[in-house]
């Protein structure tokens, strides 16, 4: 992609609504725009993060088993009366229809998904059933402040597990607890676990996914030696106390944002809908649930809240929105200028011929200042300048985004030493 030709450029002014780093810096860079409060477009630069994060997400949730499928955001209120949640979930929003029906916009999709998941299973023999999708979200939420951490519309990924029984619903609960370390891990961030009380339904522990950041909305109790964590809002641990699994370490608070989680939800709502099973014997049983949820538009605001710098953020390579940063200088002659673009290009057409993406800073008008300032706000982890003082070493100015040194690499290199990386 040539920066001329990318539809959402850096902008100059910071804009009002950065209250949060990671929307004054999503905004800045042209990563999203905001519409109104916890409402965002994402823009190309921001859409190729959120859909890695989404890849890596899914490919994960399809090494444990779980099949995606796309289901409605407008539901039928009927399916949130017979669940209790018409009424008791605040964050539910409404619709009404001209014809006099109302609606709800999903705010999660067990109303949708327990009918769904029944109209398929009638015996033992049709379980597990394990089904996820990547999709928006709506809520009434009425602190929209943390950028993209907290949307009014928000991308989840959201899986449902229907088991014959509690045994089996825990086998499935260990592994989604791996699958989700291993999607924090490749996505940058690092997610402490949580035990937690379970949602309004469900009396059963739960885990939450905690990444520590000041930008989130939860305090956490941690143990500095081992994996102990807790939510403070249930702990009845304090900090300072001795860590009570390892008996070695130190109570630390800290300020973390939930970037996932796991719950056991029973058989609550097979019960509601009044959905059953049989077993071999012919007897009728609600089976067992778990819902499984991951903030995708959030982990993107979280993952620019733990990594930038005072000039912009700094991606993972894993979940960059491009691979490299291709900056060519202004020349003082047309006929260096040829030179240094030609150079550009072939570096360009090198990197896409290995399929490496790649935003090529071609504008004629920019000044150096501007296009490393951009390439520092937007972040991509890999920059390459090419410029009189390179065309003369026959090179590249070579500089990854966290670091602060730059070389210089012979241009035949180029291709090879990006093998390597
Ligand atoms: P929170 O306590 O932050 O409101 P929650 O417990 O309501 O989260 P769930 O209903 O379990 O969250 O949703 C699953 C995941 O979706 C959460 O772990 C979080 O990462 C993300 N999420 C929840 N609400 C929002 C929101 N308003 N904006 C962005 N992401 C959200
Ligand atoms: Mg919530």
């Amino acid at each position: 992609m040539k920066y001329s030709q990318l539809f959402s450029k850096t902008l100059k002014q910071v804009p009002h609504d950065g209250e949060s780093i990671n929307a004054k810096l999503l905004v800045q860079a042209g990563f999203v725009r905001q519409e109104m409060a916890g409402v965002y477009s994402w823009l190309p630069l921001g859409l190729r993060v959120l859909r890695k994060i989404e890849q890596i997400v899914r490919e994960e949730m399809d090494a444990v088993g779980g099949q995606e499928l796309l289901m409605p955001m407008l539901h039928p209120k009927a399916n949130w009366v017979q669940t209790g949640g018409w009424d008791s979930i605040d964050v539910l929003f409404k619709l009404n229809s001209r014809t006099g029906n109302e609606y709800a916009l999903g705010q999660s999709e067990e109303e949708i998904v327990t009918p769904l998941v029944m109209s398929r299973v009638q015996s033992y023999k049709n379980l597990p059933v394990q089904v996820y999708q990547i999709h928006w979200k709506f809520r009434d939420e009425l602190r929209a402040k943390s950028g993209v951490m907290r949307g009014r519309e928000f991308l989840m990924k959201d899986m449902y597990s229907f088991h014959a029984d509690e045994k089996d619903f825990l086998r499935f609960y260990k592994l989604v607890k791996e699958a989700y370390l291993n999607i924090y891990k490749r996505i940058g961030l690092t997610a402490k676990v949580t035990e937690a009380s379970g949602g309004s339904f469900s009396k059963k522990i739960s885990y939450e996914f905690m990444v520590l950041t000041d930008a989130g909305e939860d305090d956490i109790l941690y143990c500095e030696k081992c994996d102990f964590c807790v939510n403070v809002e249930i702990a009845k641990v304090n900090v300072g106390d001795t860590c009570e699994r390892c008996g070695r370490g130190e109570l630390k608070q800290a300020r973390a944002s939930e970037v996932g989680n796991v719950f056991d939800l029973g058989q609550k709502y097979p019960k509601d809908f009044d959905l059953t099973f049989v077993d071999e014997k012919g007897k009728k049983h609600h089976p067992w649930m778990g819902c499984y949820g991951i903030g995708i538009s959030r982990a993107v605001g979280v993952i620019v809240e733990a990594s930038h710098d005072d000039r912009g953020m700094i991606w993972p390579a894993s979940v960059a929105p491009m691979d490299v940063h291709l900056i060519s200088l202004r020349a003082k002659d047309s006929k260096t200028q040829g030179e240094i673009d030609q150079a550009a290009q072939e570096i360009y057409d090198g990197l896409l011929n290995m399929g490496i993406e790649v935003l090529w800073d071609d504008r004629a008008d920019a000044t150096p200042g501007q296009k490393f300032a951009d390439a520092d706000l937007i972040g991509i982890p890999l920059r390459m300048v090419i410029s009189e003082k390179t065309l003369k070493e026959k090179s590249v100015e070579w500089k990854e985004r966290a670091s602060e040194k730059a070389q210089l690499i012979k241009r035949e290199d180029v291709l090879k030493k990006i093998r390597s990386v």
